[in-house]
This record gives C-alpha cells, structure tokens and sequence, in this order.
C-alpha cells in the first residue's frame, strides 16, 4: 500500500482529482456499486433485501438512513468477537472509538485497510494542491502526532484512536515520506504512552532538526497552540538538554529516553542560539519562525471549533501561513482543502467522490415538519445550502448520519465545496432558544475582544445549561491568562448574553423564561484537566476537542470544571 506513493507526482495526483471530479456523479456511482458488491453477503445488507443490487435508487429504498444508536447493537457483537459478516465481508479486527466530546460517550466504529487507503487519497490531495502553493523541498516536518494506547478484549479486536491506527499502519511513514513531511521524531516518541513526555520529546527533535523543519503540523489544530503554550513554559529545561546532551529526568519511558539517546548530542552552540531566540522575543510573537527559520506553513484541520486558536497560533506564527488541511471523522474522510491560500475562516473542502458515497440532508428538512427526511446525492447539491451528510463506506456504514451540518459554497469541478458549520444537534436550549456551538463560538469571539484591549488571553471555552433552579440559564465556562479586573470581566458576561441573538433566546430572556447568563472563571491549567481526562479514557490526544457544550451526563467533565471555578459572574444585560 505504502508503496504506491513512494514517486508521487503531485501534478499526476491533481490530474487524476481534476479527472474523478469532472466525472463526480458516476465516479459515487462506482464505489457505491463497489461497496454493495464486496459487503453483498453481510448479515446487514442481506435483512435488508438488497439482493445483490448495486445502483443508487435501489439502496436508497431498501436502505434507511441511520444513527449510531441504530448499529450499536451490532457493533456490540462485533465488539465481543463476532467475525462472521456482520457489516462487513470481510471481519473487523480493529475498532477505532471516537472522541466522544459533548456527552461523555465514545462510539466505536470500524476500521479497515480501506479506510488507510481513503486516508491515503485524502492527504495526497491536500498536500498536492498546497505544494503547488506553497513548494517545499525534502526536508522534515514537526508533527505533533501521538499514537493513542491499543486494547485487545476478549474477543481479539484492537481499539485505538482512527489516528492511532493510522499512524501505526504500515504504510503511514512511506505516505509521509511521499509526501516529503518525515517526522523529525523518531517512532518512540510517536508511539509512547505518555503525551506529556512525547510532546516535550516533539518539541526537543523539532529543535534540534531545526533547520530542516520545513513545516509544522498536527490532525487538529490545537494539539500546535498546546505544544507551544507548554514550549513557554519548559524552553528552559529544553535548551539545558541540548547544551548538556542529557535528556531531562522527566522523561521516565524507557522507549523515548532509548530512542532520543539516538539524537541528542551536548551541542552548547544551539542551545546558545535558541536561548537568544527565545529571550528575544517580546510575548513570544514569531516564535515558529524563529526557531524553525526553514518553515514554510504551519498546517492542520483549522476549522470549526479549531478556530478558536488561530489568534493564539497566528500569534506564535507571525508572517508564517497557517493553512487547514482536511475534514474527516472516525466515520470517514470528507474532504480535502485544494485552495490552500484561503484563509481558514473562509476554507472549504472539495469532497473526494471516491472515497465513499455521500448523501445529503437539506436542513430545512430537519428543522421542518416533514416526516421522512430525502437526502440529495453529492452532485444535486445546492450552492447556499445547508446539508447534515450522510455516508457510506467500505468500512460498514451504509447511509449513516454523521450529525455534521455543511454548507456548500461551490463547485470544485461537479463535487461541491464545502464549508464546516457545526457538528449535529442543538447546542444551548432551555425554553424555545436554539444557540448553536457556531452562535457561541461567535458570542465568545465578541465578548473576549474586551480581553484583547487589556492583553488578556482566553485560553479555552465551555458551556454548560444549569437547571437547578428554576428558570434555567446557560453557564459559560471561561480559562484566562492574565489578570482580569472585576469590571472587565463583568463586561464580557453581559457582552455573552447581548449577543446571543438567536430569536428564542432574546424573547426568552425578555421575558424571564431563561435566567441571567453566568459566566464562571475556572483556574490556570483546568483546560489540559479536561484533555487528561479525555486521555485517562482512551481517547486520543491527537483527535482532542474541548467539548464546547457539557452535557448533564457527563458527570467526571462537570466535575472538573466545577471543581476549579475561581470566580463567578452574573449578567445585567437584561435588567
Ligand atoms: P472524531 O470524533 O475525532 O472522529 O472527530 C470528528 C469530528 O471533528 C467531525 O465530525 C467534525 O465535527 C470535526 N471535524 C473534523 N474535521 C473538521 C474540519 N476540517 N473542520 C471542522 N470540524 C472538523
């Protein structure tokens, strides 16, 4: 598999898109017909009444669209060691359980050798079209990758993170290579089942191979900003290594402390040299550049929630772009960004129409009355329109509701442009109010500009619907670094709930049907409480999301927050 890319030729990979794009509505056609024939004899398919039939119209009739809840009960069994065809032809031995952020919940989805190969069209393609823009030469890339722990349960199948599995399959590296972003750290780094001590080992290769850092990347984009927030606070301890050549005593596994022995040499000149930088420096702006003089872009899925941190990290960036790159789910890869120099904000993402066979929702049939939702195929889409999307892949999942809402904003060729809105479901509703995760990623941008004007700095965001009282009120949870007077930060909580102009919410809080909006302030660190709580669960470091809604059930998250309130604030916005 990994083999094939090795010679890859980037205007051969743009051909081949631009080929398959033009060709979108028979090129669906064909991985349907591909999927349904290859999964004809699953236990699924065949209750279902297919009977071999492989087109379009006849899925959509036997098939129903579904949810998770819906092919849990299989998945279970799946789970517990049942190989038969189940909802694949071929069995499942490895699962990958995704993040599960809001409610606590983690689903496990299937994870197959299709799916690598999905993966392996989807970073061609991005990488092709940022290379045209932004060429690099070979060199090395700061990937802040991290392998997730693996299971094995009783019924022999593998759990790890979708990006755990795929960084451990076996034609990852040669992909990387490829695509000419080696990581600069070795596997003991990657594959290390402590993320404190591989994040500090990331950051050390990354010095050391500085100059021939051409890019810096993760899956997420706030695995960068958390790498550098904690840069600041152990540059010191980084630069003592390098001078000294002895790897810090805080790195205790004996796999990273082997493999980083491999590398580090006393080099007092650099850690000379990266001391000036750093005390050089005046807030730590530019820093990316200035230790990695080579960089050319600073890339990883930048959208949606990541957008909180692009000030943070266009910050530590300076004049360096910073691209996104992808947009996928453990469910499946969706699309790849082909006009890179689109600033994040903007981005879109053309769907690969061959990786899957996509539907999608019009939702206006969600929000509406009608009974039996009629999803339209990947090229009836329409340009302004918003769609939930829907897939169907080699790796079991026939129709099946990602949840994610998507707006097309064109046409890349025949496949549509999509731009990321929000994942599915309401976010903040008490009374007839519906906020979504995009109104408060919006009322949370406004209300920290009051931050910005004293040099304060909003690390990290949450939401909570408090109902023990009546009438109910949203709770935003806010980490700050700096020191906020009363004033100011009494100005952000009213700002929050002025801004909130959902219809719902505005006429339920004239009208005393929702509560003051709180803002609650929680201490220095109870953020990457959060994430170390998210990894003591198994997930992966590297596919974490700072929930932006806890819900009631996910009682450890409530928990922490709670735990760590240092200041509260009720709004007068409404008095
Ligand atoms: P996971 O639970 O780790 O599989 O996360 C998948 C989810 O991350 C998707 O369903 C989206 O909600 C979100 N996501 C992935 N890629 C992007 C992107 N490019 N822009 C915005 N959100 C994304």
């Amino acid at each position: 598999m990994g083999e094939e890319v090795k010679t890859t030729d980037f205007e051969k990979v743009i051909e081949e898109f631009e080929r398959i794009t033009k060709n979108a509505e028979n090129v669906q056609k064909e991985i349907l017909r591909k999927i349904l024939e290859e999964n004809a004899s699953t236990e699924y398919l065949q209750k279902l009444g297919l009977n071999g039939r492989t087109d379009p119209e006849s899925f959509k009739a036997c098939v129903p669209l579904v949810l998770y809840n819906d092919l849990e009960p299989y998945i279970e069994r799946m789970i517990d060691g049942d190989f038969s065809p189940i909802l694949t032809g071929k069995p499942i031995t490895i699962m990958s359980a995704s993040s599960g952020t809001s409610q606590g919940k983690q689903k496990y989805i299937p994870w197959n050798d299709e799916v690598f190969e999905t993966s392996v069209d989807i970073y061609q393609t991005s990488f092709a079209y940022r290379n045209r823009e932004f060429p690099i030469q070979d060199g090395k890339a700061l990937n802040f990758i991290y392998s997730s722990n693996f299971t094995q349960r009783k019924g022999g199948v593998i759990y790890g993170s979708a990006t755990g599995h795929l960084f451990k399959s076996p034609g990852f590296k040669p992909l990387l290579q490829a695509l000419k972003s080696p990581s600069c750290s070795p596997d003991g780094v990657i594959f290390s089942p402590d993320f404190h001590q591989s994040l500090y080992c990331h950051l050390l290769c990354g010095l050391l191979f500085r100059e021939e850092i051409h890019s810096i990347a993760s899956t997420f984009g706030h695995s960068i900003v958390f790498a550098f927030r904690s840069f600041e606070q152990d540059w010191e301890e980084l630069v003592n290594d390098i001078k000294e050549g002895v790897l810090s005593s805080r790195i205790t596994v004996p796999s990273i402390r082997d493999a980083m022995s491999k590398l580090l040499k006393p080099n007092p000149e650099l850690a000379d040299l990266i001391h000036k930088k750093c005390t050089g420096l005046s807030n730590w702006y530019g820093l990316l550049p200035e230790l990695f003089p080579n960089v050319k872009y600073i890339q990883g899925i930048m959208t949606g929630s990541m957008e909180t941190y692009l000030n943070k990290l266009r910050h530590y960036a300076g004049e360096v772009p910073v691209l996104t790159s992808e947009y996928g789910a453990s469910e499946g890869w969706i699309g790849s960004n082909v006009n890179p120099k689109v600033a994040p904000e903007f981005a879109t993402y053309a769907v690969l129409p061959q990786i899957a066979y996509f539907e999608f929702i019009p939702i206006a049939q969600l929000d509406g009355t009608q009974v039996e939702l009629d999803p339209v195929g990947l090229t009836d889409v329409k340009i302004g329109e918003e769609y939930e999307i829907v897939i169907t892949n080699a790796a079991g999942l026939y129709r099946y509701r990602l949840g994610d809402v998507v707006k097309v904003m064109g046409f890349h060729n025949s496949t549509p442009e999509i731009k990321f809105i929000r994942r599915g479901g309401l976010l903040l509703t008490i009374n007839i109010d519906k906020v979504t995760e995009t109104d408060l990623q919006l009322s949370v941008e406004t209300a920290s500009k009051f931050l910005d004007e004293e040099k304060i700095e909003l690390i990290d965001y949450t939401s909570y619907i408090d109902l023990s009282k009546e009438p109910g009120h949203y709770v935003i949870f806010w980490e700050i670094r700096g020191e906020a007077s009363d004033g100011v930060l009494a100005e952000c909580c009213n700002c929050l709930d002025k801004t909130f102009i959902d219809r719902g919410y505005v006429i339920s809080r004239n009208t005393k049907a929702i509560d003051d909006l709180e803002l609650r302030i929680v201490g220095k660190g109870t953020f990457q409480k959060l994430l170390e709580n998210h990894i003591q669960r198994g997930a992966s470091v590297s596919q974490f999301k700072t929930p932006r809604y806890v819900g009631p059930t996910n009682t450890k998250v409530l928990q922490i927050l709670s735990e760590n309130v240092v200041k509260s604030y009720v709004s007068t916005a409404y008095n």
